[in-house]
């Protein structure tokens, strides 16, 4: 509620706002104004030009995961052991996102089933401080994986991650192998491991958890890389062409998973999803000459 409206509904007299501020919502990808309901009921994304907006972590747990499923608690790890600060105190940093989410932390876990199919879910939240990869969210990614290992299940992780988080310096850094070493277990084991990219996954969880899995799936759109824009422009001091984004196969639209054919792989007769073995070696964004066989006018420079 904006400050005219705020004004205007504490005023005794004159006819009080009927509209709610948040009937229509902008996309983002092609500035239309949307129904707010209409949005929501195609699960956030753009029925015009099919942008897929940004999610929480409890959203996500909601569209993908069965009715009844449990959240696991947020791991408490040692705050702020290196006392950062740059022109904030990383302790008020927390607070502050805590304050603007329900979230501890940037990662959530959900244990319940997908379509009558026992399944782990992470999900990681761009909203809270973009997501960036410290303890917390390292810990967090870990006890997924403990948990699908003791229910011999799946484990599917939603990545979205602006990178490691700077104010844990080495210690963020450290989770890249913690993770690493938890994805070879889940292996060892016979799990599957599948990762879900959405929008943006980038930095040190691209260089980790976020590659290695048996199925890599992309959400339409999706920015994903290593440096960002933003970095590699500083650095070369040039700026670069439009990004690509993922449109080279692998990816799956919400309301297609919905309607049971994620990432275009055929459904059981239960309406299940199954995965043939030669698409688990082939992850869909696995090796160059993958995409350059699917698509002849790709350039690996362009990504
Ligand atoms: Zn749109």
């Amino acid at each position: 509620m904006n400050w005219l409206s705020r004004v205007r509904n504490s005023l005794p007299f004159g006819n009080k706002r009927e509209t709610p501020d948040n009937l229509w919502v902008k996309c983002p990808g092609c500035q239309e104004m949307l129904f707010t309901k209409e949005y929501e009921e195609n699960l956030q994304v753009c029925p015009r030009c099919e942008y897929h907006g940004r999610i929480g972590a409890d959203e996500r747990l909601n569209q993908i995961l069965d009715v009844d499923y449990e959240v696991l608690a947020q791991p408490e790890v040692r705050e702020d052991p290196l006392k950062f600060r740059d022109s904030k105190k990383y302790t008020d940093r927390l607070k502050q996102a805590r304050g603007k989410s329900p979230l501890r932390d940037a990662f959530l876990i959900g244990s319940g089933s997908i379509e009558g199919r026992p399944a782990v879910v992470g999900v990681q939240d761009f909203g809270f401080m973009g997501g960036s990869m410290g303890m917390a969210v390292g810990t967090a990614f870990c006890q997924g994986a403990e948990r699908a290992l003791s229910r011999k299940c799946a484990y599917i992780v939603c990545t979205a991650a602006g990178g490691a988080r700077m104010q844990e310096g080495i210690l963020s850094l450290m989770q890249m192998p913690k993770a690493t070493v938890m994805t070879r277990r889940l292996r060892d084991a016979g799990l599957p491991y599948i990762v879900v990219l959405t929008d943006p996954t980038t930095g040190g969880v691209t260089a980790s958890y976020a590659m290695l899995g048996d199925v890599q799936i992309a959400e339409p759109g999706a920015l994903i890389g290593f440096a960002g824009q933003r970095v590699i422009q500083d650095t070369i001091r040039e700026k670069l062409p439009q990004a690509r984004h993922g449109r080279h196969g692998g990816l799956a639209s919400r309301p297609a998973r919905h309607a049971g054919d994620a990432a275009g792989l055929p459904a059981t007769r239960e309406g299940g999803v199954t995965v043939p073995s030669s698409q688990r070696k082939l992850g869909p964004l696995s090796t160059r000459s993958e995409l350059a066989a699917r698509d002849p006018s790709f350039r690996w420079d362009d990504v």
